[in-house]
């Protein structure tokens, strides 16, 4: 077999997650008064290409007029709050007006004390039209600097795009420079998870225990191009892993994100890499769990089937955890399964999240239907398995 051509990036890595992590978040781990945010960005508009924001809002919003209602509400001392509009002007203005450095303050000053953030980098400009003014390669960077002014709070992942011309260098840097600490796939950027050069970095994240979240729902972003060449693994009928190359059209939201997104693309993955650590961010999202009936997909579904078949299969609450169907269901049925209750990861989805509301209002909501004992779990002791970090707790996980 060929040498996987990441193998000499990897070399350079300790296996051991816990040396991944700096020394300030080891303490923290250690002395035991943590808990965790499995899924946050902070990145601001700056690292945004335009195109973005027109994407994530409904197409009957117009962008001028999101601007004139939020210079109107800025100007206002307390702000109406339940309207969809204008949590959107709010999260836009958010967004748009504060620096990296800030939103990553703003989080961490609205949280619990001690709350450790997965903090999450996209590699927006393969995939989306627009000027950004500062790149990918910005972006990480800037990431890690604002990681060392809280070295005890943020761990961050970072997006492989793999249609990015540079990708190699980016892993290289984001991994042994920046130390990285896990990795993002968000498919309907425009590639499949099970995209050749990924498949060979899955090989060395299982080995090296990096962990993976991968973007699972129907709501939110999709790459701005139509015609998309694309080359990935799937099963072939003896159910052998099989390269599979082809042209594809995407024209509506939809199409984007049913073919990409669909956990049945990880599969594939999932056979070759039985032991990946890898999280399906959003369960399906809110198609699956609006309490509307629904007879034609069930992503959720698919994800409790592999987490029943493999044991580092992951969901995170990131972005849903907003509905009240969510909550109920998650309260009343979901955790009466075992596997489930062991599985679940707290992920809020800050700041995309203030497209719904108040970060902090729509935080305490959950934390305080949940109770203390589920948020327990999947706040502290499901992430710091997902994470790889168990020696460094006592508790019994
Ligand atoms: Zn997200």
């Amino acid at each position: 077999m060929a040498r996987n051509p990441y193998l000499k990036i990897f070399e350079q890595l300790p296996k051991d997650p816990v040396e991944r992590i700096p020394e300030a978040m080891r303490l923290l781990l250690q002395r035991g008064e943590y808990r965790f945010d499995v899924h946050t960005h902070i990145f601001n508009r700056e690292y945004i290409p335009n195109k973005f924001f027109e994407i994530r809002i409904p197409f009957l919003v117009n962008t001028d007029f999101l601007e004139y209602v939020d210079d109107i509400f800025t100007q206002l001392d307390e702000v109406p709050e339940g309207e969809d509009l204008l949590n959107y002007a709010l999260f836009i203005d958010f967004a748009t007006r504060h620096s990296m450095d800030n939103i990553a303050q703003y989080l961490i000053n609205n949280s619990p004390r001690n709350t450790i953030f997965i903090v999450i980098a996209l590699d927006l400009y393969q995939s989306i039209e627009g000027k950004v003014q500062k790149d990918y390669l910005k972006q990480l960077e800037d990431t890690a600097r604002i990681r060392d002014k809280y070295p005890e709070l943020i761990l961050p992942f970072f997006e492989v795009n793999p249609t990015n011309p540079n990708i190699d260098k980016i892993i290289e840097k984001a991994l042994v420079e920046y130390g990285f600490f896990g990795i993002k796939i968000y498919p309907s950027l425009g590639y499949m998870p099970s995209h050749p050069k990924l498949m060979q970095l899955y090989e060395l994240c299982e080995e090296w225990n990096i962990p993976v979240i991968t973007h699972c729902a129907t709501h939110n972003l999709h790459t701005t191009r139509t015609f998309i060449p694309l080359e990935y693994y799937t099963i072939d009928e003896n159910g052998k892993p099989v390269l599979k190359s082809q042209r594809r059209m995407f024209l509506f939201r939809s199409q984007y994100v049913n073919f990409f997104n669909r956990p049945q693309n990880w599969e594939v993955v999932l056979k070759s890499f039985p032991n990946l650590r890898l999280n399906f961010s959003h369960i399906g999202g809110e198609d699956d769990w609006d309490g509307r009936p629904r007879t034609d997909r069930n992503w959720s579904f698919r994800i409790f089937d592999f987490m029943e078949r493999y044991d580092n299969v992951y969901a995170d609450t990131a972005y849903i955890f907003h509905l009240d169907t969510f909550v109920e269901l998650l309260t009343t049925n979901l955790f009466r399964n075992k596997l489930l209750e062991k599985r679940m990861l707290f992920g809020t989805d800050f700041y995309m999240i203030m497209e719904k509301g108040k970060y902090k209002n729509l935080r305490s909501k959950f934390v305080l239907s949940l109770g203390s004992e589920l948020m327990k779990k999947i706040s502290v002791m499901n992430p710091v398995k997902f994470l790889g970090l168990e020696s460094l707790t006592n508790m019994e996980l």
